[in-house]
């Protein structure tokens, strides 16, 4: 049953492909290969178009193709070919003359390559065909979303737990690949940031040898990958409740008002700039825009980061099924950099937020410790 899904979006992409006004798409990009078929390897390019699909992948994945994807059409090249040299010899005959490639990820070598193997062919970059379907979740990606989700706050209860005065930056993005795993994700699905103390300030900060003891918060940028969807999540925690300034705390309610102007911005035909220009507006208000030195957030799914681009003056117009993140943050240097990042699904008429965890002062900053 579940290969219907993929057969759908097969389906959807072919008709893009037939208002491009090409004969055939070749998909190479892995990603947008395994939102089409289930196939979960690599190497492998999707020819497809109205009359024909075949997957053209290589020996290692014979079997695998045979579970995940029975049903799709394959060739198998042979071990000395290229992947470029099988298309070269398998397209003419495919009767197609006019064929896209993926502008946004064949490189120029490649593109020379095929070009070169299948002379008779004319060829036509196309732009995010496969991405822009992949824009809207359906129900079934969405249950990944979520279950990703819930792997990595389960591994955030871990991560809590076994926190140690002595734990470095580096020791706790090592243990937090460890519990994303131990809650049920294939791996982490970016490399988690732990910046203690001020090192919060730097918004992608590199990972070092401080330690928690050294300063009395942090901030904590994670996510979990499953099979093949993922989510991304900052929170901040504050370890040492007694040295912490209040001047923190009032930083943490501007950066979390922030959030939810975001949040009740969101709804279907606003534009993703007008949602970061409200964000703005209040921290402009409140004398810190110019600290907030990021796009506000970044859609989420098969790659962590993907459409819709949440940032200023972008024009991609939010619409219902829509998975993003949202994640204002403001950083002062040489004090902290305070950052609250969920993921939301665009709904009818707003959206949901998927992520659970809290991140209410009271829960951050005062939590009744058992
Ligand atoms: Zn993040
Ligand atoms: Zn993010």
């Amino acid at each position: 049953m579940i290969n219907e899904q993929f057969a759908q979006r097969r389906q959807r992409l072919v008709d893009s492909i037939r208002n491009a006004g090409v004969d055939l798409l070749l998909v190479n990009n892995p990603v947008n290969v395994s939102y089409l078929t289930n196939f979960s390897g690599d190497s492998s390019w999707l020819a497809i178009g109205p009359n024909r699909t075949l997957l053209v992948s290589d020996g290692r994945y014979t079997e695998q193709i045979r579970e995940e994807c029975p049903e799709l059409e394959t060739h198998i090249r042979r071990t000395e070919q290229t992947v470029i040299q099988a298309l070269g010899e398998i397209l003419p005959k495919l009767g197609v003359r006019n064929v896209g490639v993926e502008a946004t990820f064949l490189t120029l070598a490649e593109f020379e390559a095929l070009k070169d193997a299948a002379k008779s062919l004319s060829w036509s970059p196309q732009k995010k065909l496969v991405e822009k379907l992949r824009l809207i979740k359906d129900g079934s990606e969405l249950e990944q979303i979520r279950q990703a989700i819930d792997y990595a706050e389960k591994a955030h209860a871990m991560f809590g737990t076994s926190l140690r005065p002595g734990d470095s930056e580096k020791e706790l993005t090592d243990a937090m690949e460890s519990h994303l795993r131990r809650a049920g994700a294939s791996h982490s699905s970016f490399p988690t940031i732990v910046a203690i103390g001020d090192h919060s300030a730097l918004p992608h900060a590199p990972t070092t040898n401080r330690r928690v003891e050294e300063a009395p918060f942090l901030l904590l940028d994670w996510g979990a990958s499953g099979r093949f969807y993922k989510s991304d999540i900052t929170r901040m925690l504050v370890t040492g409740r007694e040295k912490v300034e209040s001047r923190l705390e009032k930083l943490y309610t501007v950066v979390l008002t922030a959030q939810r102007r975001a949040i009740e911005a969101v709804r279907p035909g606003i534009k993703a700039g007008d949602i970061d220009a409200a964000v703005r507006s209040y921290l402009s208000d409140e004398g810190f825009n110019e600290y907030f030195n990021h796009g506000l957030g970044h859609g989420i799914g098969m790659q962590v980061h993907e459409g819709p681009n949440i940032r200023a003056k972008s024009e991609d117009v939010i619409e219902a099924g829509m998975v993003f993140t949202l994640e204002p943050g403001v950083y002062l240097p040489g004090f902290a950099g305070v950052r609250i990042e969920d993921d939301v699904l665009v709904t009818p008429d707003g959206c949901e937020v998927l992520t659970h965890l809290s991140k209410e002062p009271g829960d951050v900053f005062h939590p009744t410790l058992s």
